[in-house]
């Protein structure tokens, strides 16, 4: 069997990638979502490259979706060499403009729904397996107006710090992968004005999550921050 990655919000921007890259390494991908037609066209282009997919619609907020999720997957490929906890909602708005619904939705997807995709996809990972939690330049620095981008994105941090030490006698190895501002839809349905020439593409952060993951057993990479050249927006 080949090796298996489990990618979350692997239709459009950085995850998609991730998933194309891996599948060039003959990896079995699954993947998940929220639009089907994007899971759809992922899964024609891997079908294409000549790798196996599995995809499913998943809303990672939601536990009864994220178990049925992992559960398939599961009966698919027995076991998760890889998860890459990719999929996030972003918005911009002062804490004057924050209602409570968006602060509790992007917690609830953003750090939550991580929690409860790595939880469950535990039970399927065994020494040697490797995931990769993609936070963000905002997982360091507070940016004005992003404060529920930001307070989830530091949480993930220390989410991810803390298991990496729990897991790390299982010999799981856990890494935070934090990239700046990168050429993606996210940026459609944020008000602004964006330079996407000044953006890092996608598939520079999925080529660098490859070159973690290829890094021999007795190293840890525990933390990636990754800019663009030109210095960002
Ligand atoms: P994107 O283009 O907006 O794609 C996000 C993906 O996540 C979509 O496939 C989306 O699926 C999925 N998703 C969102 N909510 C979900 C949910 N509740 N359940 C399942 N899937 C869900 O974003 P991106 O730019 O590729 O971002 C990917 C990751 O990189 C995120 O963690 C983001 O915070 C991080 N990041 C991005 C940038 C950047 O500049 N783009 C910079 C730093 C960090 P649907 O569309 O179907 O909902």
């Amino acid at each position: 069997m080949d090796k298996v990655v489990l990618i979350t919000g692997a239709g459009k921007g950085i995850g998609r990638e991730i998933a194309l890259v891996f599948a060039k390494q003959k990896f079995h991908v699954a993947a998940c979502g929220r639009t089907a037609s994007d899971l759809e066209n992922l899964k024609n282009e891997i079908e294409h490259i000549g790798s196996g997919i599995y995809i499913d619609v998943c809303d990672i907020s939601r536990e009864s979706e994220v178990r049925g999720f992992i559960n398939k997957v599961s009966e698919v490929s027995g076991k998760i060499d890889v998860l890459v906890n990719n999929a996030a909602v972003a918005y911009i708005g002062s804490i004057f403009d924050t209602d409570l619904k968006t602060w509790e939705q992007t917690l609830k997807v953003n750090l939550t729904g991580t929690f409860l995709i790595t939880k469950h996809t535990l039970e399927f990972m065994d020494e040697g397996a490797h995931i990769f939690n993609i936070g963000s330049n905002a997982s360091k620095i507070g940016f004005a107006n992003w404060s529920a981008y930001c307070t989830s994105k530091f949480g993930l941090l220390g989410f991810t710090n803390s298991i990496r030490e729990e897991l790390r006698s299982k010999g799981i190895k856990v890494s935070a992968i934090l990239p700046g501002p990168t050429n993606t839809p996210l940026w459609d349905s944020l008000q602004g004005d964006w330079d996407k020439t000044k953006m890092m593409e996608p598939k520079s952060i999925a080529e660098m999550i490859l070159h973690v993951y290829s890094q021999p057993a007795d190293v840890q990479t525990e933390e990636v921050y990754i800019i663009p050249s030109s210095g960002g927006l």
